[in-house]
């Protein structure tokens, strides 16, 4: 985690997975993406991320055989499910070496406290289109623990 900064926990429904989210945006007026695709649909997923450098996020695999990467549409991205107990955690793009994230809101302790989530459709962009977006909208600091 980061000095300083305020950090939002989470994680699957099993404990399986924890999320911990070091960034300074304020959830009341922070609304997650509700991504239109059809693999986020069926999840229900709304992303949030922080693109400022002193943000960060730590995927602590508390039980790594549980820890599930899935890739669908473009296949650009990963998602980061837990076998256990089903629920999808996060979002990942690795890119030249960098890592890239987003975190599924509902499995932040603080879901409640966020804005309504708004529509986005990544699905219309192009694969370049697309990529450049993730690295300008998501989390730079990623650390996956498994
Ligand atoms: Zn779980």
């Amino acid at each position: 985690m980061t000095a300083g900064i305020p950090l939002l926990e989470g994680g699957c429904h099993c404990g399986a997975i924890t999320l911990a989210f070091s960034t300074a945006l304020v959830p009341a007026s922070t609304a997650a993406r509700a991504c239109d695709c059809s693999f986020c649909r069926a999840h229900g997923a709304a992303w949030l991320s922080d693109a400022n450098a002193n943000a960060q996020l730590i995927v602590h695999a508390h039980r790594p055989e549980h820890l599930r990467r899935y890739r669908q549409g473009s296949e650009t991205a990963q998602f980061l499910l837990c076998g256990a107990c089903g629920v999808l955690v996060a979002v990942v793009f690795d890119e030249d070496g960098d890592t890239y994230a987003a975190v599924n809101a509902g499995c932040l302790a603080a879901r409640e406290t966020f804005a309504p989530a708004v529509t986005a459709s990544p699905q219309t962009l192009a694969p370049a289109e697309k990529t450049a977006r993730w690295r300008q909208l998501w989390i730079r600091d990623v650390q996956i623990q498994a």
